[in-house]
């Protein structure tokens, strides 16, 4: 039975934790700057008794918060950061900006960070009460978003003792997050040219926008002898000044993506080649900086299993009427197509819905292992040096996208509350198994062991000296 000390825990502190999480949507802060949204979870933790340990892996915004002593160690991964350009007035059901081209929590990391320190503060009374025995560590893992936090964290030694680790994540079902990510890099390549007058002197010029268009080109045409799985998105972040100007200084920012590190690795490096080149053309030098990069995600079995049947067994949040009209109405935003879209989709995924559903109320079958979704997340790095499990539970309507307006509403609402709630019993309860099962981690070990048989882990920052603080 899961732990009920726990989800009774989270059940009678919840204004607590609306009140921390609803701090956080009110000052969404971008990656490795959530000054406040950070101390808001390591402040509560902190009063709380855990040992705070912050400005961790060279991030200020990292930190740790610990409590117990011993085996096993589970760390609980939360995470902060919100989106530019998403601002929006709470509950509104159209796009009201609050702070026009400000952030905002289009991902619903203001649940995510404080359900993962509302499982800790449970896990922590368990253990008060003699119930459970080990350690729970909250991670506080900044700029996820951008791929940075866990990846650096990672590369700190901050999990070497670390046995399993869970976390979950905002969406529109409810269940085991056990699909892959893709593998990333993420890099800025600035050329360097010499100005000239573009009608007066253009032959004394050497343009560095000329060796961005030719890269690009280049990648462009990589394209075919790539597996059709990889990915390669770029934005031109500097392109000059004014087009009567040969440009001195043009850059352009790269994301590779494939479905493993490997390959990602083997792309990067013919991406980097592709830039030589793009020099040679134009007779101009060039500058790579790799930003951050991050593993594909290997999901646990062995977790993935006992966190459905805890979601199974504490049952999934039921929505009232009013929850219901804003979630159509949200739902109407997007229109009626995409939301029978989604539908299909979850049904094809064995999960039971309605066919005009506003917000699903069930715990879905677990699906997805083997197969890999289209986005990326630096949970991945976590999942490949220690166990680690993932959930989704609901925190908004069906088919409203991921990192829009809408969803910005929804996670500042009692909608993305409950889910939160919902995700903190099923972390708490869970962590307190695996403290009280040693054969259930060493079932989780066992199973990464075996995956990990062929691949050690190699960090994709291993030659990067600091997080990108300054972009
Ligand atoms: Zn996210």
């Amino acid at each position: 039975m899961p732990s009920q000390i726990a989800i009774d825990y989270v059940r009678e502190k919840a204004p607590l934790f609306k009140e921390l999480s609803d701090r956080i949507w009110e000052s969404p802060e971008l990656g490795l700057h959530e000054v406040k949204s950070s101390a808001v979870l390591a402040d509560a933790l902190e009063a709380d008794g855990f040992h705070v340990q912050r400005g961790l892996g060279g991030m200020p915004t990292a930190f740790t918060a610990t409590y117990g002593e011993g085996k096993p160690v589970i760390g609980l991964l939360g995470e902060f950061d919100a989106l530019p350009s998403l601002s929006q007035a709470r509950g509104t059901p159209q796009h009201t900006p609050l702070v026009p081209g400000g952030p905002g929590h289009g991902c619903g990391h203001n649940l995510l960070g404080t359900a993962a320190a509302a499982a800790a503060m449970a896990v922590k009374r368990a253990i008060e009460r003699g119930e459970v025995r080990g350690t729970a560590r909250f991670y506080g893992c900044p700029a996820e978003e951008t791929l940075v936090g866990k990846v650096f964290m990672v590369k700190a030694g901050l999990f070497s003792d670390v046995d399993c680790a869970l976390t979950w994540h905002p969406g529109s079902t409810n269940g085991v997050w056990a699909s892959s990510s893709l593998a990333m890099n993420s890099a800025k390549f600035t050329f360097h040219g010499i100005s000239s007058h573009a009608a007066g002197d253009p032959e004394n010029g050497r343009s560095a926008l000329d060796a961005v268009e030719l890269m690009n080109v280049g990648v462009n045409f990589l394209r075919e002898h790539v597996p059709a799985t990889t990915r390669i998105h770029y934005v031109i972040t500097d392109g000059g000044l004014g087009p009567n100007v040969v440009p001195n200084r043009a850059e352009v920012w790269y994301y590779v993506r494939a479905p493993k590190r490997g390959d990602v690795e083997d792309i990067y490096a013919r991406v980097l080649n592709i830039a030589k080149g793009a020099c040679q053309m134009t007779d101009t030098t060039h500058d790579v900086r790799l930003l951050c990069g991050c593993y594909d995600t290997l999901a646990n079995r062995a977790l993935g299993d006992r966190m459905h049947a805890n979601m199974t067994e504490i049952g999934a949040p039921r929505f009232t009427d009013d929850e219901r009209k804003l979630a159509r109405q949200l739902q109407g935003t997007v229109g009626e197509t995409a939301v029978a879209k989604a539908i299909e989709q979850m049904r094809k995924h064995g999960i039971d819905v309605a066919s005009r559903a506003e917000l699903y109320e069930g715990v879905a079958p677990q699906w997805g292992y083997g197969e890999v979704g289209g986005g990326s997340t630096d949970v991945g790095d976590v999942s490949y040096v220690v166990p680690t499990a993932q959930v989704n539970t609901v925190t908004a309507p069906i088919a409203t996208p991921g990192h829009s307006w809408q969803n910005v509403v929804a996670v500042g609402s009692s909608i993305g509350q409950k889910g939160m709630l919902f995700a903190a019993q099923t972390m708490a309860t869970t962590c307190c198994d695996l403290m009280r099962e040693p054969e259930l981690v060493a079932k989780a070990k066992a199973e990464f062991k075996e995956a990990m048989a062929n691949s050690p882990y190699v960090s994709p920052v291993r030659d990067v000296a600091e997080p990108p603080l300054n972009g």
